[in-house]
This record gives C-alpha cells, structure tokens and sequence, in this order.
C-alpha cells in the first residue's frame, strides 16, 4: 500500500473550530473535535473496516484503529478507547497533536474516494469520553498481578507517561520523577494550550494513578537523587530513563544570544508557566514582551506554536522564515494552515546571517539571506544554499529560534558507565537497555527530537526488553531460593 499525502481540507477543520478573533483571545482550545456522538458516528461509519487495515500501518505506534472505529460504529465509546489504551495510553493527546495527514490517515484506502476517515479527531473523541468517565472504568483488569518489583521512570513526557502504563500493567511498582512541576513533558511546556490543555494531560496522568502509579515532580535526577542511589540505597530493581532532547539547537550566527532574541524552548515554556502559573501554582517569572513583529527562526511543529504563542501575546507582524519551500516544511500542514488563519505570514527560502542590536543592546533587526534550491543529497531532498549578495534586513522587536533539540547531557555526565552518542542521545540495545545493567531508555532522549507517538512506540518495545529483564531476574531469584531449600531439606534429612 503506498503513502498518499492526505489531503488538507481546512473546510472540514474550520467546521469545528474558534473563529479567528475567539481564538486570538485567549489560550482556548482551537480545534474542537467532533461536538456530537452522531456526529463522530457519521464519520466513523464512513469507515470500510478493511480486511487489511492499511491506516494501522501508517500509524507509527500500530494502534488498533479499525477495530476502534468499528467499536465507534456500535456506539461502544469506552470499548473503543480500551482498546486503543492497550497499544496508546495518551489517546486523547495523539488525537490531538499526531501528524495524521502523514501518518494513518495517509494510508487510508477511502482516500482515493475523496476524504480520508479523520481517524485522528475519532481517536480525540472516544479518549476524551472515556477520560470524562474515568470514575465508570474499572481499570483493574488492565493492573498486573504484583510482582514486587519496583521501577524508576525518569521523565513524565509521553514515553515515561507510556512506560509507567505499560509497566503497571505487567504488576511493576513504578515510581515517576519528573523535574518540571507539570506532567507532560514538552506536551505540557511546548505544545500550547489551545493545541493540547493541560488538563487533558492531567486527566491521562490521573488514569495513571488510578493504577498505583506515584508520581514525584520537582526532582532532577542525576542533580537530586543519581541512578546508582535509586538502584542501590532506594531499592528500585531498574530505571527506564525517559528525559527527551529538551537542550534547544541555535544556528550559530551573530548576535543570536542578544536580549530580544529567545530560543523556542524557553520561549513556550515561559509563556506556559506564565498562563498555568495561577492555577497550577507555579513560580511566576517575568512577563513575556514580544513587542509588535516577531520573527521565527524554522518550520517545524515548535516554530508554529512560537508564531501562534506570538500572536496571542500581542505581537502585529509574525513572519515565519524558513530555509526551504513550504511544501518542504517538518511541521504538520495543519499547524501552517492555523499560523496563517491567524493572521501569520511565511517567509520561504531565506536564512538569517545575524542578529543586529539597536545604541541600548537589545535586537532591533535581522539580517537574512535568500536561499536557492540545489542538487539533490543522498536523501534526495535538494540541498539549500545562499544566493551570495542577496542579504536583506528586516526590523523586528523579538527573534525566536525553533531549529532542533538534542538530548541534555547532565544524566548522562552525572551517571558513570552511561554511554552515550557524540551528539548526546542515551545508547540502547535492540531490546532498549542501555550500557548499564537494568536501565533502559527510551524517547527522544535516545533517538532525537521526533513526535509524541513515536515516543509512545518507543516506551512500548523497550517496556518489553525491561520486562523480560526483570522476569529473568525473578525467575533467578525464585530458582536460588528453591535451590537454597532443597539443600536445606537435603540438609535436615540426612
Ligand atoms: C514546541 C514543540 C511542539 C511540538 N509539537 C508536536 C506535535 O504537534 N506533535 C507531535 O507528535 N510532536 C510534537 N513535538 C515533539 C514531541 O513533543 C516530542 O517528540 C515528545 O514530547 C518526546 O517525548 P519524550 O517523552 O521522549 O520527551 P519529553 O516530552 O521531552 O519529556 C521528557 C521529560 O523528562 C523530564 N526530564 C528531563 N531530564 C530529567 C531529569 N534528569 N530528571 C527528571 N526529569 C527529567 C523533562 O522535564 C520532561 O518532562 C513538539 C515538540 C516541541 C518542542
């Protein structure tokens, strides 16, 4: 079955969203999802439940996705989510922030009859029932027989959020130590509130809970507690280290750490401690001044929400500038398509050279430089290179930098025999463990900066290598001890 990029209708979006000025109002949710069950139910029966579900291929986590929408068809919303939460415990966050165009919907065979199946707001819908009716959902048949085991999950993004579930399933005892004070990880801190609130998050952490899961927020490991005391002193018999590539990338020109100039990362975060800081309690640092244009560095996912962040703080004129040609873009089509309904515009083929201050210090413009198409590299994608002499600038109050992540290095410095790759991501076997014995890791921490269901996939397979490693453990525990009585009774008879 080959990929077919699916096709953007903003018409279908725009049905069910705030209207311009609701949405630059304040930090509501944009996109609304299905309002009705008859409503999901039309599109969900719109569904041919292929023999071969080619949509579940395209789904980088495999989720079971026609025989959620069939359980839709039957009106069975809480069935449904079950059985997406065996494979996707964050359902009603991938059906928010998943790339689907790219990804199911892609592959989906009703795409060459017009609109895919919107598999993504269907996926939104019965995990937001579900959660809704958390307190109707026995969750007991999804909790493990105890092992006595207990493991450290360090992180609270999407693959530590996955891992917990998935390790409370198999009877683990697992304990989670997050250094920000939300849950989330860069869902919570990057992605903004009118793409996924909070308190969807909260209400995914709570199903956690429900099956014993502690959580610890506030804690750095490898700072506040290392990997050697969890194992050693507090008695944890493994670590799942799952602590993304939050150290944001800059492009290396001059003037790129003027006041005025903000990474993306800090950027977000700021503006979301700020917003939250009321009702989570938060530290409240100084407001965030972007003054009337603003200029984004980069086209992904992260320089959306930069632009998006911008307008909602006041700023006139948010230009988004990109080496490449939007067609080109990492960022999903439906983030471009928000930036510009609210009043964003693009700028493609242009790279800034350097930042330039005013008499005071602070960045008054940014020098950019026009970019051209070239031969293709080994990927195939044509290179970009500068059109020599073609530098222009443009005056602008705030510069926010949205060009990549990589993983921090202070676990990795602080952990002795932690190997880790050149550019910082944690070294994993196939079955997810890393140089250390009992830690394993998985996430953008070991493979870069990808997408929240890759995460999720990722927690799932290595949450297989930390079973079987802890199950040898028991099973070796279990043998001695039934050797140790043999040879006592052995002993005693003789
Ligand atoms: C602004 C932005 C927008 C994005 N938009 C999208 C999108 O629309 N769709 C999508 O699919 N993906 C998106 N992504 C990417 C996606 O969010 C990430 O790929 C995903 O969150 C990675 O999950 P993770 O659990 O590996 O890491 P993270 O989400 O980074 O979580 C790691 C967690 O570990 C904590 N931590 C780190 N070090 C320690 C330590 N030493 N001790 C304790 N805790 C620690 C961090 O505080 C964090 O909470 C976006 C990324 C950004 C930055």
């Amino acid at each position: 079955m080959s990929f077919t990029m699916s096709r953007f209708s903003w018409k279908e979006v725009e049905r069910h969203q705030l209207d311009r000025d609701k949405a630059l109002a304040g930090w509501d949710e944009v996109n609304l999802g299905y309002l009705t069950f008859e409503e999901a139910k039309a599109e969900a029966d719109r569904c041919l439940q292929c023999g071969t579900p080619y949509c579940q291929e395209g789904c980088p986590n495999h989720n079971p996705i026609r025989d959620f929408i069939g359980l839709i068809q039957e009106g069975r919303l809480i069935d449904a989510a079950l059985l997406d939460w065996e494979a996707n415990p964050l359902a009603s966050c991938t059906g928010r922030v998943c790339a689907w165009e790219r990804q199911c919907e892609g592959y989906c065979v009703v795409i060459n009859h017009g609109d895919p199946i919107r598999i993504g707001t269907l996926e939104r819908f019965m995990g937001d029932y579900a959660l809704q009716h958390l307190d109707e959902i026995d969750l007991s048949s999804f909790k493990g027989e105890a092992t006595g085991q207990r493991v450290a999950v360090v992180g609270a993004g999407p693959a530590g959020l996955a891992a917990a579930w998935f390790l409370a399933r198999k009877g683990y005892d697992v304990t989670i130590f997050e250094s920000w004070y939300l849950y989330g990880g860069v869902m919570a801190y990057g992605i903004p509130e009118y793409v996924l609130p909070q308190r969807i998050i909260d209400l995914e952490v709570e199903k956690l809970l429900r099956l014993g899961v502690k959580v610890r927020t506030g804690v750095r490991v490898g700072k506040d507690v290392t990997i050697k005391e969890l194992m050693e002193r507090d008695g944890f018999d493994a670590v799942f280290i799952a602590t993304g590539a939050n150290q944001p990338a800059t492009p290396g020109v001059p003037g790129e750490d003027l006041p005025g100039v903000w990474t993306a990362k800090d950027f977000l975060m700021r503006a979301t401690e700020e917003l939250l800081s009321r009702e989570y309690g938060l530290p409240v640092k100084e407001p965030v001044h972007v003054g009337d244009r603003v200029l984004i560095v980069g086209a992904g996912d992260t320089a959306m929400d930069a632009a998006r962040t911008s307008l909602r703080l006041g700023a006139k004129d948010v230009i988004v500038a990109y080496r490449r040609t939007e067609e080109m873009a990492p960022s999903r089509p439906i983030e471009i398509e928000h930036v510009k309904h609210e009043g964003g515009r693009f700028m493609y083929l242009v790279n800034p050279t350097r930042f330039i201050a005013d008499e005071s210090g602070k960045l008054c413009a940014v020098e950019l430089i026009r970019m051209e198409l070239g031969e293709p590299d080994r990927s195939g994608r044509p290179r970009v290179q500068p059109v020599p002499g073609s530098e222009f600038q443009i005056p602008v109050d705030t510069a926010i930098l949205a060009v990549g992540y990589k993983p921090e290095r202070d676990l990795a410095d602080s952990t002795e025999g932690l190997e880790v790759a050149n550019w910082g991501g944690i070294i994993v076997d196939r079955y997810g463990q890393t140089s250390l014995p009992g830690v394993f890791a998985a996430g953008d921490c070991v493979t870069g900066a990808k997408t929240v269901v890759h995460a999720i996939y990722a927690a799932r397979k290595a949450c297989e290598g930390l079973h079987n490693y802890l199950m040898a453990k028991r099973l070796e525990r279990e043998g001695a001890a039934r050797h140790e009585a043999l040879l006592l009774s052995a002993a005693a008879a003789s």
